[in-house]
């Protein structure tokens, strides 16, 4: 019981679970050629609580259970519990060279996000399943992520909709019996899913009176029966054309995750047909992990502005005015970002006993880092020059007819060899691939969420201000 080392954490994987990847039914995630690699990136959790410089920001002692526990499971009452858990996934996701090791936070996110839901609605028997639940996982450490992207069919159709194709596009239940509930249909893009030990379930939408069955939300073990995940494919490795790099490759699979009809016992049941509070679920869910996608991206942003000043200056172009005009901008980025997320759990609100970071500065500093990605991107791809895309390989370095006349033309700035120039065009290329676009627009929501909650978040703010001018103005209401 207690905290999980790396090792225990990788032998719980071997259970029977359903994982396909790249045409194959995987018998073993952890001696999979590929998907060990994404092991060993959510191990990187479990290492750096052995560690004894993050054992106090990795661990906390829970009064509860007087024992120390994983931080992300301890529930958060103020603006210091918040900012200590941000740092953590800021620590983890250095420690990953830029990518998050992911077996706790997002899992952390939903945990409180129905903790708070249940709270809010008052039930008690959700608000003591799902503190049962927590308790487990203090104790046992356990991975888990969230599937909350349902496949949604079409977008503007309502899930239980006749004109849907079928009914299944989001998560439902389909019965309800004494012992638990039998749910259908298909999660997407759920990071992690094929190597944590369990899966949140929540809904990804506001739900009305006709979708109440899809008001679901529960926990289930990844080798649930009728359960199987699909696994996108990914670069588990250097390729021989690159420099050789001896640090481990860090990467996810994101999978399509298919419940055939799962069995749910009632204790894992969060949410069941209250319609009324999928909104409230999804609204809580969306701002606990939009603080941690700040969170993952601040390292993300450090290696942004490593790379553009350090090819700036193997280029010989560093102290050119508009290069500096460009850093200063990956400054302005990186600190917005970083000042925004940590002042949001400063700024700390509380639903439902719960403290949660300030909805309109997390909403705009993840729309704000979104938004300005590509920008960001553009700034790198200007300063590396062309041959970010067309450089040789390491394996035309390699050859000995060829090194020398290699090191002569494409070297820069004198003192800087072409090998190190070569070496940080490799580094650019992998930290910025299209991949990672896409994660920066729809990781943590669309661009158009944020807006979305922006706006209503900020509906007392705006009321305020248009009284005050009126009132400027000397505008009488009648
Ligand atoms: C790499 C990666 C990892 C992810 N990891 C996870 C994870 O671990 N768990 C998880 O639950 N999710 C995860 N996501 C999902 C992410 O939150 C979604 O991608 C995001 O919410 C967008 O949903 P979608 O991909 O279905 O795109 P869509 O919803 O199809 O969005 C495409 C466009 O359609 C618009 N649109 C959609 N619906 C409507 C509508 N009703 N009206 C008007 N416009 C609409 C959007 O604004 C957007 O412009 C991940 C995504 C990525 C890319």
């Amino acid at each position: 019981m207690g905290l999980k080392t790396v090792q225990e954490y990788k032998e719980s994987l071997k259970d029977g679970r359903r994982v396909f990847y790249k045409g194959e039914r995987v018998a073993d995630v952890t001696t999979h050629p590929e998907l060990s690699v994404a092991v060993e990136t959510m191990a990187l959790d479990y290492h750096l609580a052995e560690l004894p410089e993050y054992h106090d920001l990795a661990t906390v002692y829970d009064e509860a259970l007087g024992e120390r526990i994983n931080r992300y499971y301890y529930l958060p009452r103020n603006g210091d519990d918040l900012l200590k858990q941000f740092d953590l996934i800021v620590a983890s996701t250095r420690m990953g060279d830029g990518f998050i090791p992911l077996a706790h936070d997002i899992g952390s996110d939903a945990l409180n996000a129905i903790s708070i839901t249940a709270n809010m609605m008052g039930s008690q028997e959700y608000i003591q399943r799902i503190e049962q639940y927590r308790t487990y996982l203090k104790q046992t450490d356990l991975a888990v992520v969230t599937a909350m992207t349902d496949v949604k069919g079409d977008r503007l159709l309502r899930p239980s909709d006749a004109q849907q194709n079928h009914p299944d596009y989001y998560v439902h239940v389909t019965q309800r019996r004494p012992d638990g509930i039998i749910v259908r249909g298909a999660k997407v893009h759920i990071t992690g899913a094929p190597y944590s030990n369990e899966i949140f379930v929540i809904p990804s939408r506001a739900m009305a009176e006709q979708d109440a069955d899809y008001a679901v939300a529960f926990a289930i073990p990844v080798n649930a029966p009728g359960l199987k995940m699909v696994g996108r494919p990914f670069h588990a490795h250097i390729t021989p054309l690159e420099f050789p790099n001896n640090r481990p490759v860090r990467v996810h699979t994101d999978a399509l995750i298919i419940f055939d009809d799962v069995f749910v016992p009632w204790e894992r049941v969060f949410l069941c047909g209250e319609w009324k509070h999928s909104a409230t679920l999804v609204y809580n869910f969306a701002l606990m992990h939009r603080r941690t996608g700040c969170a993952y991206r601040i390292p993300m942003s450090e290696q942004f502005l490593g790379v553009a000043r350090a090819i700036a200056e193997y280029n010989g172009i560093a102290s050119a005015p508009h290069v500096r005009e460009k850093l200063t901008d990956l400054v302005i980025y990186l600190e917005t970002l970083r000042s925004m997320a940590r002042a949001a759990c400063l700024d700390f609100v509380t639903y439902g006993g719960i403290a949660v970071p300030n909805p309109i500065s997390t909403n705009i500093a993840k729309y704000y880092f979104a938004n300005e990605y590509h920008n960001v991107v553009k700034i790198i791809q200007d300063l590396a020059g062309g041959l970010l895309v067309t450089a040789p390989t390491y394996k035309d370095y390699a050859l000995p007819e060829l090194q020398a006349d290699l090191e002569r033309y494409l070297s820069a700035k004198a003192g800087y060899p072409a090998e190190q120039r070569l070496r940080m065009l490799d580094l650019i290329r992998r930290i910025t691939g299209a991949d990672r676009e896409t994660i920066a627009l729809h990781g943590e929501g669309s661009l158009q969420a944020q807006r979305m909650t922006i706006l209503a978040e900020a509906r007392q703010v705006i009321g305020e201000c248009v009284k005050m001018v009126e009132a400027q103005a000397e505008i009488k209401k009648a």
